[in-house]
């Protein structure tokens, strides 16, 4: 039954995206394929119970307690449904809507929200801060303190142990800068194949920038060896993204007007980004911007397997299973091919089927350190899926599956890798 347009109008004021929620036509396809609905088994933690919370929500027609926000709170943003809904559902843009309006409008939101809105508001926009920080964890592990105060709060809270799990073992300061346009001259990365096809940006990201810097430098050298200078903007921030899964849609809009100033002097072709959440927030630009960046973003693996990359050069005996980031396959809709084609180049690899391998790993950005109830499960699924491919080496595209990944596999001997991090050991590296 059509909304008379005065109704839909009051609907809208409630909940912007309320239109979208009469596209669902309740057919059920989404069901199998949503993680969350796999773990409670209730239809209201499924895309379509959420839709029709939602939609409740807006028209005032069902009461909304704390116990319906949990089941929205509880959605992973993993955007599978995306995929598979016929009527082109966009979950991603209906629970990032719906998030800045509880963040709006609810009076009590608790500590979790406060402590969030801290974090993202003033320490990940800031990459000194999130240096800072790292050092500090660093000292922290290094004089097994991390040890002590894990082993000690471990007997208090189950928890603690296995969120310590998620966090990987922190580089020396020194070996985790990236040299940027600040600190390199001209600020670019030359080409190692003469004159170069091609000038790029690469996006590095907040904790991905410290963290990840092994893989940022593995992104350089295979986009220089297949042809490119690599230009690195010192004054790029946060991509936003996971101010957008907790609803905190201004800040992550300024973040994003501050990577379009970054990247719009530079002159570059392409902005590349070699983590899929990041990625998927840079070519989704806020509404204000519908330029974006003002030049196209690609994933490293989409980009490299359109320009082609040199013959690898070296052996690499492991058997490999590719697990899709879900922000790489549902919301960027880079397939499987694009990757798989780049790793069947390199002698020696045995590529293995990876059961699953577009459904979620419980990660979500910081997901599973809010809802560890229900991300544990999903990496138990994850890990059985895993272990059943006898694959030896697991690539991931998302330093957040990267990290989730990695804590289910901690006392196995299978080891997770970004697939740029595995491509360039096949030139020596
Ligand atoms: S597949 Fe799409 S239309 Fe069908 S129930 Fe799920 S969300 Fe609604
Ligand atoms: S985004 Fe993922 S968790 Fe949320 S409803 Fe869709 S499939 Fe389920």
């Amino acid at each position: 039954m059509a909304i008379p347009k005065s109704e839909e109008k009051a609907f809208k004021e409630r909940f912007e995206e309320y239109t979208q929620t009469l596209d669902c036509v309740h057919c059920g396809l989404c069901i199998p394929d949503c993680p969350t609905q796999g773990i409670t088994g209730r239809e209201s933690d499924s895309p379509r119970g959420r839709i029709y919370l939602m939609r409740g929500y807006a028209e005032e027609s069902i009461p909304f307690t704390p116990e319906s926000l949990k089941h929205l709170d509880q959605c992973i943003v993993c955007r599978n449904c995306e995929t598979v809904c016929p009527s082109g559902i966009q979950m991603g843009e209906m629970m990032e809507t719906f998030r800045h309006e509880m963040n709006r409008t609810l009076p009590h939101k608790g500590w979790k929200h406060h402590f969030m809105k801290l974090m993202l508001n003033h320490v990940v926009p800031s990459r000194a801060k999130i240096a800072f920080l790292l050092d500090l964890l660093y000292y922290y592990d290094r004089f097994k303190l991390r040890k002590i105060l894990v082993g000690v709060g471990s007997k208090f809270s189950k928890k603690l142990k296995k969120m310590d799990r998620l966090f990987p073992p922190i580089p020396k300061p020194s070996e985790r800068r990236l040299a940027t346009s600040a600190s390199i001259p001209q600020g670019l990365y030359p080409s190692t194949q003469g004159k170069a096809r091609m000038k790029v940006g690469l996006f590095l990201g907040c904790i991905t920038s410290e963290l990840f810097v092994e893989t940022h430098r593995s992104t350089i050298r295979m986009l220089n060896r297949s042809g490119c200078d690599v230009y690195v903007p010192d004054s790029q921030t946060c991509c936003g993204a996971l101010h957008r899964h907790g609803g905190f849609i201004d800040e992550a809009h300024r973040l994003y007007e501050g990577n379009v100033s970054a990247f719009e002097e530079s002159g570059v072709d392409v902005i590349i980004v070699n983590a899929a959440g990041c990625g998927a927030a840079l070519k989704e630009p806020p509404s204000s911007l519908p330029d974006g960046l003002g030049r196209p973003v690609r994933d490293i693996c989409e980009f490299l397997e359109e320009i082609g990359i040199p013959e690898p050069d070296q052996k690499i005996s492991r058997k490999v299973a590719y697990d899709q980031p879900c922000h790489l396959v549902h919301g960027q809709k880079v397939p499987a091919s694009a990757v798989l084609s780049l790793l069947e180049q390199v002698p020696g690899l045995e590529i293995v089927p990876l059961r699953n391998s577009e459904r979620c790993c419980g990660s979500g950005g910081i997901y599973n350190l809010l809802h560890p109830e229900m991300a544990e499960p999903i990496l138990d699924e994850k890990v059985e899926d895993i272990l059943d491919s006898g694959a030896d080496t697991i690539v991931t595209g998302n330093p957040g599956c990267w990290m989730q990944i990695r804590s289910g596999l901690l006392d196995k001997d299978i080891e997770v890798l970004h697939p740029v991090d595995l491509l360039d050991q096949a030139y020596g590296a």
